[in-house]
């Protein structure tokens, strides 16, 4: 199985809640845990703008490259502008179509970054900038390479970029499960929104998006699954609020890749979000993940 990485996915933003030096940090646990070899990583390249055209505005792209966002746009990113978070979030976006890709021949790869599944045409929010995923998507089907993708969306904040990209595209299913009460407000609707209450466990959560899956599969037959594998729906999550285990959010990870399997769909898999107490659990949290795609890779 094949990983997209680079060093430059770090978002440069220091003391943060958004712990982006995770991204390094999951990559060395993967090697040292022996569960991939060196060799196994590939560095993309950033995205082209004509990539991130297909889903950006260019006006938009034009302010976040010349350094023109206004005072409220980057107040509602939540994190710092700086050159560093460009260049970061070209390359992730870079990465997800070089994952959607080579996932196409696997049958599964991993970005080891993205899932910025805040990020709207027009503006960013929620420390997303580019939806680098919706990009992918995007680009896979200008290429002709599918027809068809879903997009799995696990983290426990709801998808409302993707939903609002893609909402009304028949060729774009969008499962999200999320945490009803928590960011963002509004929540425009996803192709299928699994609205949970605060608090929900293991048990109640795998329930529910086990169902949700058997729906959206039953109704949906993708050509490829962007899988948005967020850390943050962990029990003792900083911005989270519901409760799984960490062997609860393996068996999550287990049930999309055996679901997918099932009906033979290839699966990319992004990062997305993570801001566990110990920092040591976000990166636990995405090592598992990357531990159970392996073993659904060709
Ligand atoms: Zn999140």
């Amino acid at each position: 199985m094949k990983l997209v990485y680079s060093d430059r996915y770090d978002l440069n933003l220091g003391n943060h809640v958004f712990p982006s030096v995770k991204y390094r940090l999951v990559k060395e646990n993967l090697l040292h845990e022996h569960i991939v070899a060196p060799g196994d990583f590939i560095e993309p390249p950033p995205a082209s703008d004509d990539d991130i055209a297909l889903v950006h505005h260019r006006e938009y792209l034009r302010r976040l490259q010349t350094g023109k966002l206004s005072y409220l746009e980057v107040l509602r990113l939540e994190i710092p502008y700086s050159p560093e978070l460009i260049r970061a979030v070209w390359l992730s976006a870079g990465g997800s179509i070089l994952a959607g890709r080579l996932t196409l021949e696997d049958g599964v790869a991993v970005n080891v970054g993205g899932g910025f599944h805040h990020a709207y045409p027009d503006h960013g929010e929620g420390f997303c900038v580019l939806n680098d995923f919706a990009i992918a998507i995007r680009r896979l089907q200008k290429d002709r390479a599918i027809e068809r993708a879903m997009t799995v969306d696990c983290d426990v904040h709801q998808g409302n970029g993707t939903a609002a990209i893609f909402g009304g595209d028949h060729t774009v299913f969008t499962l999200s499960i999320h945490q009803e009460n928590n960011y963002p407000y509004p929540k425009p609707p996803s192709s299928l929104d699994i609205n949970l209450p605060d608090g929900v466990e293991d048990e109640e959560y795998l329930r529910e998006l086990a169902q949700g899956l058997d729906r959206a599969l039953a109704e949906f037959s993708p050509d490829l699954i962007f899988y948005v594998a967020g850390a943050d729906p962990y029990r003792d999550d900083q911005l989270g609020g519901l409760k799984l285990s960490l062997e609860g959010l393996e068996k999550r990870d287990r049930l999309v890749f055996e679901k997918a399997s099932s009906k033979h769909i290839p699966v990319a898999v992004t990062l997305a979000g993570g801001y566990a107490r110990r920092l040591e659990d976000t990166i636990k949290i995405h090592t598992n993940t990357i531990r159970v795609a392996k073993q659904y890779a060709k």
